[in-house]
């Protein structure tokens, strides 16, 4: 075959750039309205119009302050409007916002600042002790911005600035700059459940087409028509995409601050009509334990994105059948911006009988276009997408991480991104995560999913939460162990919980103990701490790991049989 020069295209070269979302928002949805439960106490409302006009005078502020495009502006911030004046404000002229996880250890956010050589760092005076912690330890931050009212700085050792003052000296006659599109937008840091945290960081191209496909129908699915809580952090992975689809779409927003309790939280939706939400089962624990408790109902909320970590079935049954609110199961990661998959159904699953149907969305689901997946064995090679294989899940596209910030190695194998995850992938290409993969149970050299334990353990009645980890066993090498926290004012028994799983799971799945305990450690984003609870259960002996000694065989045997 001769090579040719291929044929061009002959459209605009238009670069995807993040303040066009804002831009488009002002413009075309110019008075609907943002509204934030704020750190001094009060309901604030403004509009697309306002906000944009602010991250101006913020955008301005910063360059007086002398940072320049490529500089990394820090926040330490709950879900605000001042939030997303700071999203829009720094990304906008070329500089890159960097959101801090506050849930995170001091030292570890220390670490992080340092490492992302922050310039300015933005925060809400909740975090003001935070702030004067780690100022002594970050000597590079030239300035520490306040995000408060002029009169409600708390008293600080730490010298610093007013965000109100700063835009006060502002007009906000500013345009957006023409920026490249492959110019960093925003730096997110895994949480680092093991080592330090690693950046990702993000591009205008790569968030905007983020946004893009969060908004389809069957991502995320908003609209003008919609109001819409993102209860998942924006210091977390960019609160899922919201802060731009949100714009993208002209959907209302509404902030719900610090409070993030079931009370605090039902309260704002009702009284904001608000129809649509996002966050990891934790919350909705809270707020489905409110609803049941104060005899509630949701009037306007009409489905949730639950993801971050699996969503147990029962929780997705209580949302639908005594709530009527969907649930979109949704997979992703920092890695990934964050959405990979979710969970809805084509017109022809969601003919099949309603038990199927509840089967698949229990699943982690779908992936969006932009999304490519595959699940490989020990030997790279790729399994069959039968819903049975189990493999390691690789993922790659235009809004995947193709390396981490300040590090050399590329994590890619082979082109494609490896999760970390354990997946199968069914004839319906649903996606269905079994584990973390060092969180998943080998026994007898086959693996046991330890979210398929916990799920199970869930659905009774007197349990609150539950975990399920790898125990060691001189048998099959390791056994599952469940660890269950109960319901307040509710009893179960070890062997009561034990028998609930006959003809739930495979009779070797069966975890081979169950373990009380008053609460269970989590991460900074509310995900199980796995590490943390095989470590407290390092020296646990499981009742069959004492049988077993008795006639422990040199080779371990499948315990299928
Ligand atoms: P971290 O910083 O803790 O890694 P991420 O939000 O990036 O935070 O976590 C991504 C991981 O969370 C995924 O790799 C996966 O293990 C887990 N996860 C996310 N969503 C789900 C889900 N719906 N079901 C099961 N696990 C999930």
């Amino acid at each position: 075959m001769t090579m040719t020069t291929p044929l061009l295209g002959q459209m605009m070269d238009v670069p995807l750039t993040v303040p066009s979302l804002l831009t488009h928002a002002a413009r075309h949805f110019g008075s609907t309205e943002i509204v934030s439960r704020r750190i001094e106490g009060d309901l604030h409302r403004y509009t697309y119009r306002d906000c944009e006009k602010r991250a101006k005078q913020l955008a301005q502020a910063l360059i007086a302050l002398g940072v320049a495009p490529g500089e990394r502006v820090a926040t330490l911030a709950w879900n605000g409007y001042r939030h997303l004046e700071a999203y829009y404000g720094t990304v906008g002229f070329g500089a890159v916002c960097h959101t801090i996880n506050p849930r995170l250890f001091p030292d570890q956010i220390a670490y992080i600042v340092n490492h992302a050589d922050d310039a300015y760092v933005l925060f809400d005076t909740t975090f003001a002790p935070l702030v004067d912690h780690l100022a002594p330890q970050c000597p590079k931050v030239r300035g520490w911005i306040a995000l408060a009212d002029v009169g409600h700085l708390p008293a600080m050792q730490t010298p610093v600035l007013n965000y109100e003052t700063l835009l006060q000296a502002q007009d906000g006659q500013f345009e957006w700059p023409e920026l490249d599109e492959r110019q960093a937008s925003y730096l997110c840091y895994t949480s680092g459940t093991t080592g330090n945290p690693k950046g990702a960081l993000y591009s205008h191209r790569s968030t905007v087409l983020h946004a893009f496909g969060a908004s389809l129908p069957d991502a995320m699915g908003l609209s003008a028509r919609d109001a819409v809580l993102p209860v998942v952090p924006m210091f977390h992975v960019n609160a899922w995409g919201i802060p731009h689809a949100a714009p993208l779409t002209g959907a209302k927003l509404v902030f719900p601050g610090k409070d993030l309790d079931g009370k605090s939280l039902y309260e704002l939706m009702e009284s904001e009509h608000v129809t649509f939400s996002a966050g990891v089962p934790t919350v909705w624990l809270g707020l489905l334990n409110y609803l049941r408790e104060a005899g509630v109902k949701f009037s306007s909320l009409n489905r949730t994105v639950i993801g971050g970590s699996a969503c147990p079935p029962a929780m997705l049954r209580t949302f639908e059948d005594d709530y009527g609110v969907q649930v979109i199961h949704a997979w992703g990661m920092t890695e990934m911006s964050p959405l990979g998959t979710l969970s809805k159904l084509t017109w022809e699953q969601s003919q099949r009988p309603p038990a199927e149907q509840r089967k698949l969305l229990e699943k982690q689901g779908h992936a969006i276009f932009g999304v490519d997946m595959k699940i490989v064995g020990d030997d790279g090679r790729s399994l069959p997408w039968d819903g049975v294989a189990f493999g390691d899940l690789h993922v790659r596209g235009p809004w995947v991480i193709d390396r981490y910030f300040r590090k050399d190695e590329s994590p890619l194998v082979d082109g494609w991104f490896p999760t970390g995850d354990v997946a199968t992938i069914d004839p319906d290409s649903f996606l269905q995560i079994t584990d973390r993969s060092k969180d998943v149970i080998k026994s007898g050299g086959e693996w046991i999913s330890s979210i398929d334990i916990e799920n199970v353990a869930i659905a009774h009645p007197a349990v609150a939460e539950a975990a399920c980890i790898a125990c060691a066993h001189p048998k099959w090498t390791e056994r599952p162990l469940l660890v269950v926290v109960k319901r307040p004012g509710m009893d179960v028994s070890r062997e009561t919980l034990l028998a609930f799983y006959d003809g739930k799971v495979a009779k070797w799945w069966i975890p081979d103990d169950v373990a009380f305990v008053d609460e269970l450690p989590h991460t900074a984003t509310g995900k199980l701490q796995k590490l943390k609870l095989r470590d407290i259960f390092r020296d646990h002996v499981l009742p069959s790991a004492l049988e077993d000694q008795k006639d422990c065989p040199l080779t371990p045997l499948s315990p299928h049989a």
